[in-house]
């Protein structure tokens, strides 16, 4: 057993009693100990206090100007307050539950304070107060979160010792290779430094070995993770007839673009190759993902096997369907739909077909995943806007099949990084390049007491021959307040466009063959006007549409409003997206005027991780989302994707299963649970 992992009591000056106050804080060993890193650091470097920011903490030198004033309230809780001159500013400071510092308080003493800075109280509220002269040795100081009777400064104690005593027992981690090469510290340098930094530099430099230790850690996970997948879930090997496959490329109504060629050679490989595909598609709304689809379809039939597509909505089913029975129409190749509304003997002759192998492509909603649907011989799985499907839905999915090959397919826009850490284990194929001769979608933000000519706007598309969408906000589907509130659009339209336009109305609450009538008079032009709760985000393709207003715009993600507004601008017409919004927070008013910026779904999504952070990206429905202790993925992105390389790297050569440099790092996958080791070996 290493020495670190001894009780904490094994440090000489740490006792049974404060052992048991470390425990209350889960830590355990020397190890654990060494391990609690400072959640923040306190900055003692001296600053104008004109550079400093509201709320930020500082620490600034002064002299006494004032009497202090001492007010009790409670019989413990304490009030100081007085006047320090700092520089050219004569500052009021407040101190509270320290008064035993009224005492020492003499006009024109001079003074060191350390706290949070109020600018427009011009305030400094206190947390540490020093009567001898500035006299820091060190910048920086570590704050730790504590608990019970163990304060910041007994950590700091603690955390000494058992450095003192048990830094030499740190074993490094990382292979030298990696050391030298990013000229990263060793831990036990690392280490000591994360405790007890010089100055900022020099933590600066810890974190960076802490930042590329972690990621590469996670990253040998996900890519261990991948490689087990591949090589282990028994993919088959499709035989691909390319000489009919070109052909129905070649006969398409258009030329495919570059970025379609080449995701289509990437899946074409995939499903060529013996291991299984685990492949996400990202593209752009309108990027043209559906072709691709419908040729790895395609490929997966001339195989011999049959094929599923698996998308969130009813609506979108029905629409894949009839696009993909258009682009087979010329071939022998059977579309079905299932979802939860077809019933009875329907139902029945569709399953019954399915396991026959009468059926090549199945499409439909999560109704595809019930235990009484059998395929006689799965061969890929498509799931559209993958991120909608709960990962045991894709599971459960994967194993009706042998082992299918799987494409997940999605129009969010998902940032780069979050695509290497949440998708991390899955490749990634990504279209960025739009069809040629598309209109970009001209977005104005407007408040909503421009309704007005807003819906003078409208009218003068519909003149055009134009239509337009009506969005309303809906979280969720089962939100009364929010079909509601689509009603009430719905009637205000009405009233206004009188006889003239037809105003259809749809949401979640519709039955499937009343949302199918809206949506087919929708289609053919009979309704003018679309509104809709979100029902309409996916799929839904209606070229004559060139209108897209979205009621309450603030309540969206910025992902959904660009999937929103791609729901126009697919025909040759310039297309307009009108955001009615009142944002109240900067971060709101930021969003807004990003859509009005860009229509690039990756600039946005990266944005919007920016303003978001990683945990709100997806909302609340995705899980898995990794957390690590002092990386964070979005500023540290760049040591993400080099930790990423190596990672893929070490997993494929031989070096790393065998050589002992690796030990730690093979150990870690070992016990992290993610595998159980042997197999990998
Ligand atoms: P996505 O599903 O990626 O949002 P779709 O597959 O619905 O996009 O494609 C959007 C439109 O672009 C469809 O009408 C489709 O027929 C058309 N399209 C797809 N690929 C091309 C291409 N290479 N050239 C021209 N039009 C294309
Ligand atoms: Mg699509």
């Amino acid at each position: 057993m290493s020495n670190l992992k001894q009780s904490v009591t094994a440090i000489k000056g740490i006792g049974e009693e404060i052992g048991q106050q470390l425990q209350e804080m889960n830590i355990f060993t020397i190890e654990d100990l060494l391990l609690y890193f400072p959640y923040r650091y306190e900055d003692y470097r001296l600053r104008d206090l004109a550079d400093v920011k509201h709320e930020e903490r500082v620490t600034v030198e002064g002299k006494v100007h004032s009497e202090p004033s001492l007010s009790y309230f409670g019989k413990k809780r304490s009030r100081l307050t007085f006047r320090v001159l700092v520089g050219r500013y004569l500052i009021k400071v407040v101190c509270f539950n320290q008064p035993y510092h009224k005492n020492k308080l003499t006009l024109q003493q001079p003074i060191t304070l350390t706290g949070k800075w109020d600018q427009h109280r011009q305030t400094i509220t206190v947390s540490e107060i020093s009567f001898s002269p500035y006299s820091k040795t060190n910048d920086v100081e570590p704050v730790y979160s504590t608990k019970g009777k163990i304060n910041v400064k007994g950590m700091r104690r603690f955390i000494a010792l058992a450095l003192q005593q048990y830094s030499e027992d740190l074993e490094e981690t990382l292979p030298s290779m990696f050391l030298k090469k990013y000229k990263l510290l060793s831990i036990r340098e690392a280490i000591e430094t994360i405790h007890n930094p010089h100055s900022h530099d020099s933590l600066k430099h810890a974190r960076r070995r802490f930042v590329y230790e972690e990621f590469l850690l996670f990253q040998l996970k996900m890519q261990a993770l991948r490689k087990v997948e591949r090589e282990q879930s028994g993919g088959i090997a499709q035989d691909i007839d390319s000489v009919r496959l070109d052909r129905f490329i070649n006969e398409l109504p258009f030329p495919l673009t570059n970025a379609q060629n080449r995701v289509v050679n990437e899946i074409l490989n995939d499903l060529k190759s013996p291991f299984r595909m685990n492949r996400l598609l990202q593209g752009d709304v309108g990027s043209g993902k559906t072709v691709v689809a419908a040729i790895a379809l395609y490929a997966s039939i001339l195989a011999g096997y049959q094929g599923a597509l698996m998308v969130p909505t009813e609506i979108l089913a029905e629409q894949h369907v009839a696009s993909l029975k258009e682009l087979f129409a010329p071939y022998e190749i059977n579309v079905e739909l299932l979802t939860s509304s077809i019933k009875g003997k329907k139902r029945r002759e569709t399953l019954e077909k399915l396991a026959d192998g009468v059926i090549h492509i199945i499409v439909g909603t999560h109704a595809l995943i019930q235990d009484e649907v059998h395929f006689k011989k799965l061969g890929i799985v498509i799931t559209d806007e993958q991120h909608r499907f709960g990962v045991e839905q894709r599971r459960v999915l994967r194993e009706k099949g042998e082992s299918p090959d799987v494409l997940f397919m999605t129009a969010t826009p998902i940032p780069r990084t979050l695509a290497i850490t949440v998708f991390g284990e899955m490749d990634v194929s990504i279209i960025d390049e739009m069809p040629a001769g598309r209109k970009q979608i001209e977005t104005y933000w407007v408040k909503h007491d421009l309704l007005d000519r807003v819906l003078g706007f409208i009218e003068k598309e519909l003149k055009a021959g134009r239509q337009a969408y009506v969005i309303c906000p809906l979280i969720e589907e089962s939100d009364k307040l929010d079909v509601q509130n689509a009603i009430d659009v719905h009637s205000i339209l009405t009233h206004h466009f009188k006889e003239q336009w037809q105003v259809g109305l749809m949401h979640g609450r519709l039955s499937s063959h009343e949302k199918d009538q809206v949506m087919k008079l929708f289609s053919i032009n009979e309704v003018q006007i679309l509104v809709s709760t979100t029902v309409v985000e996916v799929g839904v393709n209606v070229p004559n549409a060139t209108v897209m207003v979205i009621y309450d715009a603030e309540r969206f993600g910025l992902s959904q409003l660009h999937q929103l507004r791609g729901r126009v601008g697919r025909g040759r017409e310039q297309s307009y997206c009108i955001l009615l919004a009142d944002p109240k927070s900067e971060v709101g008013k930021e969003r807004m005027k990003i859509m009005t910026e860009t229509t690039d779904g990756f600039e946005l999504s990266e944005r919007d991780l920016e303003l978001r952070g990683p945990g709100d990206f997806f909302g609340k429905k995705q899980s898995g989302m990794p957390e690590f202790k002092i990386a964070d993925m979005v500023h540290d992105y760049r040591a993400l994707e080099v930790a990423r390389d190596d990672a893929t790297k070490l997993i494929q050569s031989k070096e790393f299963w065998t050589y002992p440099e690796f030990l730690p790092l093979r150990n870690h996958l070992k016990t992290s649970g993610v595998l159980s080791g042997e197999k990998l070996d």
